[in-house]
């Protein structure tokens, strides 16, 4: 089974909390671990056998781009990034879901190439730490934030 069906499914069943705002080609969700504060995923509606950007016709890509990159200008003016990262791997769920992560100067203190790098160059189990985990006020908090910038841009 796939986890990213399992979270789509949660939310057509109203149970997900991480949920923000369905689009025409994907859902809007909270990451799960906030240590890059902001943290959003894109979340492709279909999976199947379309497992690459170029599984899609001409089309859906360009709409499927065309959305998360509004996703991501809503996410980095709700959470005041210094810089957007665009991530698309799918080496542990080939579903297709972008990784949006506000950046800042410093998030991955001297790790990396002295604190400069992607964000996969912070310790897993200190990225995925219980205590990155959002407390439900503040999960609350960062929907209605993101979700105001979402409608703001008409997305
Ligand atoms: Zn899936």
């Amino acid at each position: 089974m796939c986890l990213i069906c399992d979270r789509i499914k949660m939310i057509r069943e109203g149970r997900n909390p991480y949920f923000v705002k369905e689009l025409e080609t994907g859902y809007v969700v909270i990451g799960d671990h906030q240590h890059f504060r902001g943290y959003t995923l894109f979340l492709y509606k279909h999976h199947g056998d379309k497992t690459e950007l170029f599984h899609l016709d001409k089309a859906e890509q360009v709409r499927f781009t065309g959305e998360m990159i509004s996703v991501a200008e809503a996410v980095s003016r709700a959470f005041g990034a210094e810089k957007m990262n665009y991530e698309l791997l799918g080496m542990g769920d080939a579903h297709l879901h972008w990784h949006l992560f506000p950046r800042a100067e410093g998030d991955i203190g001297d790790y990396g190439n002295k604190g400069k790098g992607p964000v996969w160059w912070y310790p897993m189990e200190k990225m995925y730490s219980d205590g990155n985990r959002p407390a439900p006020r503040e999960l609350e908090d960062m929907k209605r934030r993101l979700l105001a910038e979402l409608e703001a841009e008409g997305v």
